[in-house]
């Protein structure tokens, strides 16, 4: 018998499929993932509004072609609605958004201002999120579909030392995305999460400046090294492509290996 390759299905037909996106909001874009991310979007031609509270370093990413800057807090409903109208307004819709900013600072358990530190942690990193996904669905869903993807952790996975509030704050965010997933699919918008591993950004300059702790870290990673900003952003990318649309709910981990590893001794 003469082997016969499946019918491609057309597309837009089903539940999850969506061109690649043409406009794209991204929090925490002035550094880090979100600025890898942002960058690697405009490059590959989607309009992208680029959200941060860190209004100088946003310049510089909003000397891009095709990226417009909005200074905001994603802690508040205010930016969250204002970034997707912006999208709207300077590329005529919106595809799909990257809540991607988010903070540490955790302090020990009993020490003074644990329980305040803890609570400014949650506001941004599942605060955020929650409003970015409430600002951004109807409009998705009014353009017939779309994705949104929310940067997590490995910590949100397991837990390391001394970090409960971030690392309670992830695996929150794992949830919540699983929860969204399930509540719009219907509509046509995928819902997904990153987890980055250890990723050379502001967050690890510490590390960066003591280059033998940095080494005895790396030892284990199965990769041996920190990831990139922009190794994660390739994984944003996929997340909201076409090549996706089957994926939903999930969360998708870039760490080297880590997560996979026991890492209790150097490899
Ligand atoms: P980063 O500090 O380089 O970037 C974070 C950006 O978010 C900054 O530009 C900051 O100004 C912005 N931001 C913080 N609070 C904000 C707020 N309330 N409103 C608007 N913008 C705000 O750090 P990064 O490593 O690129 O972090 C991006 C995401 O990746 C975070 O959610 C972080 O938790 C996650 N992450 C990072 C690593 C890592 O190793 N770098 C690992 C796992 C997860």
């Amino acid at each position: 018998m003469t082997p016969t390759t499946p019918e491609p299905r057309p597309e837009g037909l089903y539940p999850g499929w969506t061109p690649a996106p043409r406009s794209v909001v991204v929090t925490g874009a002035a550094s880090g993932i979100g600025r890898a991310t942002a960058e690697l979007f405009a490059e590959r031609g989607v309009g992208v509004v680029a959200v941060d509270h860190d209004e100088w370093s946003l310049k510089e990413i909003a000397r891009l072609d095709r990226v417009v800057p909005l200074v905001g807090d994603v802690s508040t409903e205010a930016a969250n609605r204002k970034a997707v109208a912006l999208a709207v307004e300077e590329f005529g819709g919106l595809d799909a958004v990257v809540l991607n900013a988010g903070i540490g600072g955790t302090r020990p358990f009993e020490a003074p201002g644990a329980v305040e530190a803890a609570e400014r942690i949650l506001s941004v990193n599942l605060r955020g999120p929650v409003l970015g996904i409430r600002a951004a669905a109807p409009v998705l869903r009014e353009g017939g579909g779309g994705s949104i993807v929310v940067t997590a952790s490995v910590a949100g996975l397991r837990a390391d030392p001394g970090n409960w509030a971030y690392n309670a704050s992830k695996g929150a965010v794992i949830n919540l995305v699983r929860a969204a997933a399930i509540d719009y699919a219907v509509q046509g918008i995928r819902v997904n999460a990153l987890a980055p591993g250890l990723t050379w950004t502001r967050i690890n300059e510490g590390v960066r400046q003591n280059p033998a702790f940095a080494a005895e870290i790396e030892r284990r990673i199965p990769l041996q090294r920190f990831g990139e900003p922009r190794e994660q952003a390739e994984v944003v990318w996929f997340l909201t492509s076409p090549a996706a649309s089957y994926v939903t709910g999930t969360t998708l981990v870039a760490d080297g290996g880590l997560d996979a590893s026991l890492g209790v001794l150097p490899l």
